[in-house]
């Protein structure tokens, strides 16, 4: 039995009719950019969320990209990231024309919290941008009171944590629950084919508080004009696809399931690892729901325990392996080695192991087996 780290098969071979039909439905349309299936998916994401603006874009880059792009940097704006996270994050902020300060993470979540962001805040500073690595939300409540009290401006990168949520921060759903992507002041969502929920190709979308902010966004992806040919800003070509918006319509209408499901898997690991002393398991914090795009545990031995699940047919991942302060496009930023230590550590402890939906529970045994036998021995 081999377990991949991720098989997109079983959920489309599922919805095969449903899915089918929608794309069918935007093929005989002939309307493939934007236009009534994007404007719907954009209504159903803002309801989902519990945010009051939701604008579809390519991609989450550009979900992250535009709202920047909004704030109309002045050079040597800065904003502040994490240095452990997918480079996209950085990437946008440096696109948009701010520069980017890296700041270190909480070993136990690997997200930002209060402190370490206040550590890396200046007089310079625009933005921050927390991003819920893996599926679970950085502590928004403090970060939004930091960034209130400061007026810099507060934009969640959420495209690993499309429906975490958390309790007690930013405005209160009448569940009590805040949605990741309503806590800050934007949000950003990908919809690549590995996130919770994704498209057929790229997507983003952008979760927007103000109204101001929504419209500049939504202009900004369309050349800078919402009628054709006048520009009032200068914007870009980020449209979403409305291939893309009838197959996410679909899927949005299963995720709940999918994330029971990846909970459940998280659940199985916890029992099956829990006693290993060698493996430090995610931690979910208390009145966090966390959605386990990724399950990642650290180990001191990571690279040796991930060449014998290799070898035994089990597949795993190393989401980061460099740290962003430490890349080489940054380097005239002067990041140093030992700058950011838990960023630094947790790149060089991190393992990610199958957590997808579909996995089952005989293939999630094989997982806890492998890993019990790379230890006893
Ligand atoms: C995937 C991802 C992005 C970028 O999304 P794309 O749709 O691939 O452009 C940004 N930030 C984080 C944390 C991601 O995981």
């Amino acid at each position: 039995m081999r377990v991949p780290l991720l098989d997109l098969k079983p959920q489309y071979q599922a919805l095969r009719a449903e899915i089918d039909a929608a794309v069918r439905a935007v093929v005989e349309s002939q309307g493939f950019v934007l236009g009534p299936e994007v404007e719907a998916f954009e209504e159903e994401m803002a309801a989902f969320l519990q945010v009051p603006h939701a604008v579809g874009c390519a991609s989450g880059t550009d979900a992250l990209l535009l709202p920047l792009k909004a704030l109309d940097p002045r050079p040597g704006d800065e904003v502040i990231l994490p240095a452990f996270t997918f480079f996209a994050t950085a990437g946008a902020v440096w696109n948009a024309g701010f520069r980017p300060v890296f700041c270190d993470i909480d070993p136990d979540t690997f997200n930002v919290t209060r402190e370490t962001v206040e550590a890396a805040w200046t007089e310079r500073t625009r933005a921050v941008i927390p991003v819920h690595l893996f599926g679970q939300m950085a502590p928004m409540g403090e970060l939004a009171s930091l960034a209130g009290e400061r007026g810099a401006f507060l934009l969640e990168d959420a495209a690993q944590a499309i429906g975490a949520r958390q309790r007690g921060n930013g405005p209160e759903a009448p569940d009590g629950w805040t949605m990741a992507g309503a806590a800050g002041d934007a949000g950003a969502f990908s919809f690549f084919p590995t996130k919770n929920l994704g498209a057929f190709g790229d997507g983003g979308l952008v979760s927007v508080r103000d109204s101001d902010m929504a419209e500049r966004v939504a202009k900004l992806r369309v050349h800078g004009g919402r009628q054709m040919y006048h520009h009032e800003l200068v914007g870009t070509n980020s449209r979403l696809d409305a291939l893309q918006a009838a197959v996410l319509r679909v899927k949005l209408r299963h995720l709940g399931g999918w994330e029971e499901a990846r909970r459940r898997n998280a659940c199985g690991y916890h029992g099956g690892l829990g006693d290993l002393n060698e493996v430090k398991l995610p931690d979910a914090l208390e009145g966090n729901h966390h959605v386990y795009n990724q399950y990642t545990v650290r180990v001191d031995v990571r690279d040796a325990l991930r060449e014998h699940l290799q070898g035994r047919g089990v597949g795993s991942g190393i989401y980061y392996p460099v740290p962003l302060h430490l890349q080489p496009c940054f380097a005239e930023l002067g990041g140093r080695e030992g700058q950011l230590p838990e960023a630094e550590r947790a790149c060089r402890e991190v393992l990610s192991l199958p957590v997808f939906p579909e996995l089952g529970e005989d293939r999630l045994a094989l997982v806890v087996e492998e890993i019990r036998t790379f230890f006893a021995s």
